[in-house]
């Protein structure tokens, strides 16, 4: 099989390393990647946002299939231009991508489908604005109606802040504040068969102790071990094939990757957000625990034939993956500072713990700078949360980037409650 993966990150990173462990793979191909990826995919210059180049270089390489990583291809259409070529793609339509890529849209997909949400209005004036605001007090949960990367949420005790924000949309969606912690439950789809794959957990504050501005996400783990056993059942019966179901009977049926973003609530679970695609960092540590050969699952989507494939396999360890940030991320994140240690880590720890490239390039004398805000995510695997949190941080240890952060209690106090219930 030979696959096209779209997009530079990390998530993408993770994708092409699975892929290319999988002996059904013979060519492996990316656009336009980074510099990790370039290791185990021939990269190519091509504009991840231009449908019809995307579609001209797939039909070019002969691909079996094409895997779209970030949302805003998928927004943008990429997929469709690859499907109107004949080629079987990872990924939902523009429209159906409508469910991450507009608010309002996704709100409106769960009241008719009946799937545990929290309550929202839609607000385009200053008046609905303040209504919204007074009608469920603080804390305020305030989210622009567009892609924002994770980054167009305020959720803030200060109803000035609250309003500001909303008031700085065109298009603002005004929500109950829900409690209790999240997960993240991604599901392969191809538009009628939903298969789930293992719940994970992502840390989105910049700073220790949840602290400091949202991010696209500083680090995840996966399994959950606080999370009830039956709760994948219950988001599949609720959440999942619901939306699946609402989407098909649309006449936009959703294939491809939907991303559950949930929380588990005193009252329940509720859906945060709808994404259209693998989430990133936490791709990184289910990709990492899954047995069942990448290709094949995504192949299955992408040609409608899920139903026929046998249940996923999953290693029974833990996996950990920590998040290495430029200077001054998520602000003004600078770029073009030398990383160094990488080859450490691959000599000293892989291939138990791996470094997956983000914001990365090779200079002309080969070395590899940061490009990006989220620059690396070290991804290490373990029998349990504390071997494989040991073993990331090890790996974090050994590299070095001048001015970067990290944060340094991914996964810890999981893996502490899960070892002191071992013990007990
Ligand atoms: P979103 O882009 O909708 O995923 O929001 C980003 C982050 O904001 C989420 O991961 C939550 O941490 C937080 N958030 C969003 N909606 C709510 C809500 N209704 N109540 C509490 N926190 C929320």
């Amino acid at each position: 099989m030979k696959v096209l993966v779209i997009g530079g990150g990390a998530r993408e990173h993770a994708l092409c390393r699975s892929l290319s462990l999988d002996p059904d793979v013979t060519a492996l191909h990316c656009a336009p990647g980074n510099a990790g990826i370039a290791e185990v995919a021939e990269l190519h210059g091509v504009n991840a946002l231009d449908g019809a180049a995307v579609a001209e270089l797939a039909v070019g390489l002969e691909a079996d299939l094409v895997v779209v990583g970030p949302e805003a291809p998928l927004v943008a259409g990429v997929a469709d231009a690859v499907r109107d070529r004949g080629i079987p793609v990872f990924g939902p339509s523009a429209q159906a991508a409508q469910l991450e890529g507009s608010k309002a849209f996704a709100k409106d997909v769960m009241a008719t489908a009946a799937v545990p949400t929290a309550r929202s209005y839609v607000c385009t004036t200053p008046e609905e604005i303040d209504e919204a605001l007074d009608a469920f007090g603080a804390p305020y949960v305030v989210k622009d109606d567009g892609l924002a990367a994770g980054k167009g949420v305020v959720v803030t005790e200060d109803v000035e802040a609250a309003r500001a924000h909303a008031l700085a949309c065109d298009r603002v969606v005004i929500e109950e504040f829900l409690d209790g912690p999240e997960v993240s439950l991604f599901a392969v789809t191809d538009g009628e068969t939903v298969v789930p794959l293992q719940p994970a957990q992502d840390f989105k504050r910049a700073y220790d102790g949840d602290l400091g501005p949202n991010t696209g996400g500083m680090g995840a783990y996966s399994p959950l071990p606080w999370a009830d056993p039956k709760l994948v059942d219950e988001v599949m019966a609720t959440v999942l094939q619901p939306t699946v179901d609402e989407l098909r009977r649309r006449g936009t049926p959703f294939s491809g990757l939907l991303y559950a973003g949930l929380a588990i609530t005193s009252r329940g679970v509720r859906v945060i957000e709808f994404n259209a695609r693998f989430g990133d960092p936490e791709t990184q540590v289910v990709l990492a625990r899954l047995k069942t050969p990448l290709a094949g699952l995504l192949r299955a989507a992408a040609t409608g034939t899920l139903a026929a494939l046998p249940p996923l396999r999953w290693s029974d360890g833990a996996a950990v993956t920590v998040v290495i940030a430029s200077h001054n991320y998520p602000d003004t994140p600078r770029t073009g500072d030398p990383i160094d240690g990488l080859a450490d880590v691959v000599a000293q720890d892989g291939p138990k713990a791996y470094v997956l490239h983000a914001g990365t390039k090779r200079d002309d004398s080969g070395a590899v700078l940061s490009a990006g805000g989220r620059v690396l995510s070290v991804t290490a695997t373990g029998g349990d949360l504390t071997t494989a949190r040991e073993r990331a941080y090890r790996a974090v240890g050994r590299i070095s980037l001048d001015g970067s952060q990290h944060r340094t209690d991914i996964a810890a106090k999981v893996a502490d409650d899960a070892a002191d219930a071992q013990r007990s």
